[in-house]
């Protein structure tokens, strides 16, 4: 590992513990932990989710639930390795009411969205990733700062506002929750095809990078 990215990964190991004390937002009052992200600067896809989930929240790390194995099997799938990709969230609390013993999901509002970009920013800056993956459209929308159609946006290449290449699909919690067999499949095979289309989208950067080292 070169000397830029060990500093780079150490940063990222400093923001994740300053992250922990995060109480930029009243988010945190409820949350067992913060879940930052996982992975290493330098990795060259970053897949962004909405907020931590049950799961996430009591094992402190992004995408290890439910959700998190759809995720799993479809990066599997489309031949693209988690170890090599970053994973984080929008908002790194979970947001969530309780129904007798269960701890239903709330969506994040505005400001919780706009206040928790300031650790996304900083993991952009520092993972600096060639792909920005929004997984779902409250991502989307937050990365895109505007609302984005899944329908009509997902598996195509596009232009976060700062500049980076992004790509929108599904979020992984949609497999789950299509109500019959079909429905999931189709919506799995969905997910598959746009992180292969991440895939092609990479392969040519990954072929240059390798002509460049010689
Ligand atoms: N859903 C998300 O958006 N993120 C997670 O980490 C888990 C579930």
């Amino acid at each position: 590992m070169e000397e830029a990215e060990r500093r780079e990964n150490a940063e990222l190991a400093r923001l994740k513990a300053e992250a922990a004390q995060c109480r930029r937002c009243p988010l945190f009052q409820n949350a067992t932990q913060t879940v930052f992200g996982e992975g290493f600067a330098g990795s060259v896809v970053m897949l962004v989710g909405e907020q931590p989930g049950d799961q996430e929240d009591r094992l402190g790390r992004p995408f290890v639930g439910p959700a998190g194995h759809v995720l799993d099997g479809a990066l599997d799938a489309a031949g693209l390795a988690r170890g090599a990709v970053y994973v984080t969230n929008i908002v790194k609390h979970f947001k969530h009411e309780e129904r007798g013993k269960r701890r239903l999901h709330k969506h994040p509002n505005r400001d919780e969205i706009e206040i928790c970009r300031w650790w996304l920013d900083q993991e952009l800056a520092l993972v600096d990733p060639k792909l920005v993956v929004a997984l779902g459209a409250a991502a989307a929308g937050a990365l895109m700062r505007r609302r984005v159609v899944l329908s009509r946006e997902r598996g195509r290449l596009l232009r976060l506002p700062e500049g980076r290449a992004g790509f929108v699909t599904i979020h992984p919690s949609a497999v789950l929750r299509a109500p019959e067999a079909e429905a999931r499949a189709k919506a799995r095979a969905g997910l598959v095809a746009d992180l292969r289309a991440v895939c092609a989208f990479l392969k040519p950067q990954a072929e240059a990078a390798a002509r460049a080292r010689g």
